[in-house]
């Protein structure tokens, strides 16, 4: 199937429990980033809808056609589905385009990750080996791992695909039934995932999915008594949110929250390789993402000849059509989105800052449509500004220098996140011991924004709580149970002869 017959096909429907119906909330029109036309209608969930798809989820899980599954049987499921996201590749990249206006190189990119994923948890379950724990008495004992029950798997728009996938594959892997709450005005590819899914062999009920409004939907989830973990990525305020109400419930979460990741380039950095690693850090998928590095110091040595070349390297950078293969950066998901970082810019301003490049919408004609922001560096600010302490999650970077490596750290942790952080140096001693006290769930050492499912990720302070990826990430869907199997030859001394 061609991608335009993916959408010209798109039912307005939902996925609830099994069945593919219109949800009961608000019909709203999903749009296309990149010129505002409309992608599809789509009949949101609503509280009644997220009820019944837990019950259903519930129900499904305790029938045991899924979580009784054997795990080579479940694996095999999970093959399945990364071989229909294999065969509808191109289809999906340009459903995902067309949901938040990503360049396609980049969708591409990440159809193919998801597709990794479920590979990938698909290996590790049938790879995982329970324990035998040391004998300490007249029994046998064991730890095994059970499935958690329902598991409600709320997701942001910058990554639907990817992001949804990394909390889909664990969570079925181990046996759990899920319902998956995409972000409002990304509801394209999360759908078509529900569907591969169905296709693929998860039995009806175990997978549901539900667009529509975070403040509706994501909230009767995480208060609903049968949803028994809460896997979130998004803001920070919201997962705040949701783990007050997880604290009533005593329910797991885990957070995958927002960012404001420094890069640091030393003076004895290899130019070439931080200017290309910077732009990349910050501009990729037009900053909104939440390890770009948005706060960069440079080295007083060699920071005027560095921010040279980076101006001119993101005044080079080409911003426009997601549909062609050269683009850089689409436009941002909306236009209430591009609205708040235009603001954040000027708030820059305002507080001292210099505009070096960017700060506007790209002119020129056919660019009356569309929510396109040009690459925008400021220098100038200190890291008091609020530039430098709230996350933009645009393509918004702020320029400072340093002279001394622990007046630079103390700078670099001084924030309430801790999701990422990148040094330039060819001094390894010196990335190690910096790499070290950076107070950040992941650090890139003369590299930017790698990712790799076999390597945990989550931030440190308010970036999150828990881990994804990495072969503990499918324990995390989890809960542990410990067998004692008794091997007395007489009955237990206490009250032998009763
Ligand atoms: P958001 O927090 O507004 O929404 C995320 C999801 O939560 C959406 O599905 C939304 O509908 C839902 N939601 C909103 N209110 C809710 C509520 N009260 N209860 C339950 N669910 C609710 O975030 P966003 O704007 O979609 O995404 C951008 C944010 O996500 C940024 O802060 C970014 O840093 C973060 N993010 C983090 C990671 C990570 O891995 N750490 C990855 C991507 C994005």
């Amino acid at each position: 199937m061609s991608a335009n017959d993916l959408l010209n096909n798109f039912s307005s429907d939902i996925l609830v429990g099994g069945q593919w119906r219109a949800g009961r909330g608000a019909r709203y029109a999903s749009l296309y980033p990149a010129d505002e036309s409309v992608n599809a209608e789509i009949a949101a969930a609503d509280a009644s809808d997220a009820a019944e798809a837990v019950e259903a989820a519930d129900a499904a899980w305790r029938r045991a056609d899924w979580s009784g599954l054997k795990p080579h049987q479940r694996a095999a499921v999970l093959h399945r589905i990364a071989d229909l996201i294999q065969a509808r590749a191109e289809p999906l990249a340009h459903l995902q385009r067309r949901d938040n206006g990503k360049p396609i190189s980049e969708t591409r990119a990440l159809v193919a990750s998801a597709a990794g994923t479920f590979r990938y948890f698909a290996a590790c379950l049938e790879t995982l080996e329970e324990n035998l724990t040391p004998q300490r008495g007249d029994y046998l004992s064991m730890s095994v791992h059970e499935p958690l029950g329902v598991i409600a798997a709320i997701t942001p728009w910058n990554s639907p695909i990817a992001s949804d996938a990394q909390k889909l594959a664990p969570a079925l892997a181990a046996g759990n039934a899920v319902v998956l709450k995409p972000a409002e005005v990304t509801p394209l590819v999360s759908l078509e995932l529900g569907r591969i899914c169905l296709e693929a062999g998860v039995p009806p009920g175990v997978l549901s999915v539900l667009p529509g409004k975070g403040s509706i939907i994501g909230d009767a989830l995480v208060r609903h008594p049968k949803v028994k973990k809460v896997a979130f990525t998004g803001g920070t305020e919201v997962g705040r949110g949701i783990a007050r109400l997880a604290a009533d419930k005593l329910m797991p979460v885990s957070l995958e929250l927002g960012g404001k990741s420094p890069t640091m380039v030393f003076a004895d950095a290899d130019l070439d390789h931080a200017v290309a690693g910077v732009l990349y850090g910050i501009f990729s998928s037009s900053g909104e993402s939440c390890i770009a590095g948005s706060r960069l110091f440079v080295h007083t040595s060699v920071h005027d000849a560095f921010v040279e070349r980076l101006v001119a390297g993101a005044r080079a950078l080409r911003v426009g059509d997601p549909l062609r293969e050269d683009t850089q950066m689409g436009p941002l998901v909306t236009g209430a989105h591009r609205a708040s970082i235009e603001r954040y810019v000027e708030l820059g301003l305002a507080e001292g800052g210099r505009l070096l490049c960017g700060g506007a919408r790209p002119a020129g004609e056919g660019r009356d449509k569309g929510y396109f922001y040009l690459p925008t560096i400021l220098a100038g600010l200190n890291n008091e500004a609020r530039m430098c302490r709230e996350e933009i999650f645009g393509p918004v970077l702020a320029v400072m220098a340093f002279d001394d490596e622990a007046d630079l750290l103390r700078q670099a942790n001084d924030s309430v996140y801790g999701l990422a952080a990148g040094i330039w140096t060819r001094d390894y001693k010196r990335a190690w011991r910096v790499a070290r006290a950076l107070e950040t769930g992941t650090v890139w050492i003369n590299t930017y924004k790698q990712f790799s499912i076999s390597t945990p990720f989550g931030g440190w302070k308010e970036s999150g709580v828990g881990r994804e990826k990495g072969r503990l990430g499918l324990l995390e869907y989890t809960q542990q149970k410990s067998l004692y199997w008794g091997l007395n030859e007489a009955p237990l001394p206490w009250a032998a002869g009763a």
